[in-house]
């Protein structure tokens, strides 16, 4: 089971964000925001530490576009890559 940013790098998966606020703000409706990106998963690591859940991670983005905190990530799983880190997890 692959649950933090660090066992994600090791894993060499890609994150990708998408901004999922649709075309409703309240009860107004809006041009639909289509931001989307893929995250650098070593920045994140930076910031958020490789121990951060990646079930928490939609949570703490904002989409930079229309400001909504609604975003929606999904994982790009390639296979068979394995990272090798110059200093082991303690
Ligand atoms: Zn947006």
């Amino acid at each position: 089971m692959i649950e933090t940013l660090g066992e994600a790098y090791d894993a060499g998966w890609r994150i990708h964000a998408r901004c999922a606020q649709g075309k409703l703000k309240g009860m107004k409706s809006i041009p639909e925001c289509l931001e989307r990106d893929e995250l650098d998963l070593k920045t994140l690591m930076w910031t958020r530490g490789e121990m951060f859940p990646l079930e928490r991670l939609e949570s703490r983005l904002k989409c930079p576009c229309c400001w909504s905190r609604r975003v929606a990530v999904w994982f790009e799983r390639t296979a068979n890559v394995r990272r090798a880190r110059m200093v082991a997890r303690p």
